[in-house]
């Protein structure tokens, strides 16, 4: 059949992506920057997958989604069919579709990506899911269930796609969330300028159609003790994420002025949810900010500072811009938006009274050492210089906080105080407590998004396959 495809497409149809807002509308909106593709768009970009036999953006997508084949059944106009195999391998396809480092996962494994433009892999895939949903496309679900109850702890994307999959096999899931609303950081910590409210709600009560119901509000070990939970399930999952900021071990971190990412980030969500603040947000308006950090939560900051009305955004990252953790299209669309990047300085104090006033730094390089083989990071004696700032935020990352019970409750953890819970147990994701199971950044580390949806879903895998052994 004829279909008006043309093999050569790649060539002759250039990569496109979808307009993004006005930049001065984008400035002062937490609304997604990205309009949506339209299908004759999407008809169009999807045509221009060469279907290589051996698709390495399958392989570098990590919960390894079927490419190249929805890709083909979207050409065709088959959008329910292509949504089913989008859910096949992926629970949120729509939240990853918006929030994946593309550029460094599936994008950047696409073979037309050095010389032809990489296929428009995430934009698609949400095309795809926000299309199908809002024409009543729903998952396929068992009709048969099975006689078994699993409570899941912590309703971010590794606990959603637990709670999915158990589900979808007929397996009841009770997800409990100390928020008020689901989504872990999906909600609080990622801004609504990536990924709207209304997905995630959506998603929620696309679950809770399913079956899965939410007890939010209820911080297990607080509201509910662990040990009611383990009388109560056959099985737990936990996937409560890392919450504790990593700090930068310099002078002058606790000044007035000085602020943690992700409560700085929670507060600007729970101040346009109109929910209570977990902290006060600080005002932004015509202040110098300093962000420290190159990671995803610093752009993040950076951002939102910009739409808070600050009166200029500075990042500074101790490495070259080659080496930032984050997106490569994150750090294109900040400085679209007006943040300053310097780039091989590392902070060596921030300086005030008793409120911050600037930032010293000193300048770096990066050498290769032969004996480790890799890069190491180099201060430049004499280039220290500072930076004038009204308010700092500090965005080096996070680590596990796990609460008290979880050692309480025969489940072991590592020296960085991650749940040890690993794929390849006896039951993928399984902890030292057999009935309990781990995924995500509490195992993990903080990482990506779509890598806690794979430990998530493959954790209920391995629930499935201990609960049949009972
Ligand atoms: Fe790409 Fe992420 Fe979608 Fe995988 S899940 S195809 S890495 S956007």
């Amino acid at each position: 059949m004829n279909d008006g495809y043309d093999p050569f497409d790649f060539v002759n149809i250039k990569r496109s992506e979808p307009e993004k807002k006005l930049l001065s509308k984008r400035k002062k909106s937490f609304e997604e920057i990205y309009d949506r593709f339209d299908q004759q768009q999407v008809n169009k970009q999807s045509a221009r997958c060469l279907d290589c036999g051996n698709p390495y953006c399958e392989f570098k997508c990590p919960v390894h989604n079927y490419i190249p084949n929805w890709l083909e059944l979207i050409r065709q106009g088959h959008l329910f069919k292509a949504a089913d195999l989008c859910h096949r391998t992926n629970s949120l396809p729509e939240v990853c579709g918006r929030v994946c480092p593309q550029d460094r996962l599936c994008e950047g494994a696409c073979t037309l990506n050095d010389e032809f433009g990489a296929v428009t892999i995430g934009q698609i895939e949400k095309y795809i899911t926000d299309n199908a949903l809002s024409l009543g496309w729903r998952p396929k679900i068992s009709a048969t269930k099975l006689p078994f109850k699993v409570g899941i702890i912590g309703s971010g994307p590794a606990g959603l796609a637990c709670a999915d999959r158990l589900t979808r096999v007929g397996i009841e899931a009770i997800v409990y969330d100390k928020y008020p609303e689901i989504g872990g950081l999906l909600t609080y910590g990622i801004p609504a300028f990536k990924l709207e409210k209304t997905i995630i709600k959506r998603r929620r009560s696309l679950l809770e159609e399913m079956g899965v119901s939410f007890k939010l509000n209820c911080h297990v070990g607080k509201d509910v003790s662990f040990e009611s939970l383990m009388n109560q399930y056959d099985a737990l999952f936990l996937g409560m994420g890392t919450y504790k900021s990593v700090d930068g071990g310099f002078d002058g971190e606790n000044l007035q002025g000085v602020f943690q990412a992700l409560p700085f980030l929670v507060s600007n969500t729970q101040r346009l949810l109109n929910e209570p603040q977990q902290c006060t947000l600080p005002d932004l308006n015509n202040k110098r900010v300093v962000v420290l950090g190159g990671g995803d939560t610093a752009m993040d900051c950076n951002r939102s500072a910009v739409r808070l009305g600050a009166l200029s955004v500075h990042c500074v990252y101790r490495r070259d811009r080659e080496s930032m953790p984050g997106s490569l299209r994150e750090l294109k669309n900040a400085q679209e938006e007006g943040v300053n990047f310097l780039f091989n300085r590392q902070p060596i104090k921030i300086n005030g009274n008793d409120k911050v006033h600037s930032v010293s730094f000193i300048k770096t390089e990066q050498v290769f050492d032969k004996e480790n083989k890799k890069h190491k990071l180099i201060e430049i004696s004499g280039s220290e210089e500072e930076l004038d700032a009204d308010v700092v935020i500090l965005a080096f990352g996070f680590r596990p906080n796990p609460d008290s019970w979880i050692t309480n409750c025969n489940i072991r953890l590592d020296a960085q105080q991650r749940v040890v819970a690993q794929e390849h147990q006896r039951y993928p994701f399984q902890t030292a407590n057999p009935k309990v199971f781990a995924g995500g950044d509490m195992v993990r580390g903080s990482d990506l998004v779509v890598t806690a949806i794979w430990e998530g879903q493959q954790a209920a895998f391995g629930i499935f396959e201990y609960l049949r052994q009972l």
